[in-house]
């Protein structure tokens, strides 16, 4: 649960599921909520998808799930899942086969639907696998891929299909006395993922993992899922997130992360708060925050950052935040410290000089936190 009682309008009031755990990580009950993606090159090409999962992992992706479509890809799971720094979830279609063999490769997780792998004994082979190396299961309910008999009593795909689907697969791993799994209802459509997201959640107490499918590339995706993830994260459903865009694994990372950290759910790095800047404005506001985007990306301790390009909004703003940057006159600007008015800095040495301070702060706050959990 999120709360913030000093300020009530803030608190999510986050659904009560049961945790399972994929590798080392958490999921459910109150632990963070976590940030999946996925890797897109050929798993075979080892080198290339743990370059992938690296550069994902140091984006803050806490999960990361890779395709096994054949038997080569799982022997190459093996070698990725020995070298990732994150668990690695199989993502298994229709093929009992790989979904025993990412299990020995020693997957964290298999993303795979039991009602669709055959035959019972089948079924009691991969869940067999599952438990005997500890890895859990998602069941990927997708609006696109819904069981024949479910279309032909709905008749197109819809909220309750979805639910019915998922709960179908459910039903199959309890009888199986398997309990380790989390479920998802993704559609590409946010009213009707967020339906079924609704339905599912009720209807079971598995943890959730959340997701818009085939939303998009990077900006019309990344507005659809903060939207569609948005909203049911709002209302408290989703204990695991992966935005589904057409670009870069990390991109993904990156959106995740900013809308938990939109909604106070997570926080990781520099939030950068800026204004959109006009003719008021004492220094180039755009290009500047452009510049520290990057310049920050290594920093991964929640603070905040307000970089405004004048003082109708800034000294307000450098108020809430940990350093601040406002626009003056002649060339130069004020520095906030804690929400303080610090020092005078000139717009040329300007970004250098956050740099600095926010790395200052970074360490600051690193070492409080670490004071903490030694106390
Ligand atoms: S803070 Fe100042 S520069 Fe930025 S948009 Fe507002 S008035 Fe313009």
């Amino acid at each position: 649960m999120s709360l913030n009682h000093v300020r009530p309008w803030r608190n999510i009031y986050r659904r009560k599921s049961r945790q399972i755990m994929v590798g080392n990580v958490p999921v459910g009950g109150d632990a963070p909520i976590t940030v999946q993606t996925m890797t897109n090159t050929v798993t075979t090409d080892i080198k290339g998808t743990i370059a992938q999962i690296q550069a994902a992992a140091e984006a803050g992706a806490d999960i990361v799930r890779v395709s096994v479509p054949d038997e080569a890809s799982s022997k190459a799971l093996k070698e990725i899942v020995r070298e990732s720094p994150v668990p690695i979830v199989a993502d298994i279609h229709f093929h009992y086969r790989r979904g025993i063999e990412a299990a020995e490769a020693g997957a964290a997780c298999l993303r795979i639907n039991p009602g669709n792998i055959g035959s019972a004994d089948r079924v009691r082979e991969v869940i067999a696998a599952a438990r005997d190396h500890n890895c859990s299961i998602r069941i990927g309910v997708n609006a696109g891929s819904l069981e024949k008999h479910l279309l032909e009593k709905y008749g197109e795909p819809c909220p309750e299909a979805m639910v019915e689907s998922g709960l179908e697969h459910i039903r199959i791993l309890q009888d199986n006395d398997f309990h380790e799994f989390k479920i998802s209802v993704k559609a590409s459509d946010v009213f009707l993922a967020a339906a079924a997201y609704q339905g599912i959640a009720e209807a079971t107490d598995a943890p959730i993992h959340l997701g818009i499918t085939e939303a998009g590339g990077l900006m019309t995706g990344t507005i659809k899922s903060a939207i569609g993830l948005g909203n049911l994260l709002w209302m408290g459903i989703g204990d695991t997130i992966r935005v589904s865009l057409s670009a870069d694994p990390v991109e993904e990372v990156k959106v995740g992360y900013e809308i938990l950290k939109s909604l106070g759910l997570r926080h990781r790095g520099v939030n950068i708060i800026s204004c959109p800047s006009c003719a008021r404005q004492g220094f180039d506001v755009i290009k500047t925050v452009e510049a520290l985007e990057k310049r920050l990306e290594h920093i991964k301790t929640p603070m905040s950052l307000s970089i405004i390009g004048c003082v109708v909004n800034g000294p307000g703003e450098a108020l809430m935040t940990d350093v601040g940057f406002t626009g003056g006159g002649a060339g130069s600007g004020m520095v906030y410290l804690a929400g303080k008015a610090s020092h005078k800095m000139s717009n040329d040495a300007m970004v250098d000089h956050i740099v600095e301070q926010v790395e200052k702060k970074a360490a600051e706050i690193d070492a409080a936190e670490a004071a903490k959990a030694a106390e």
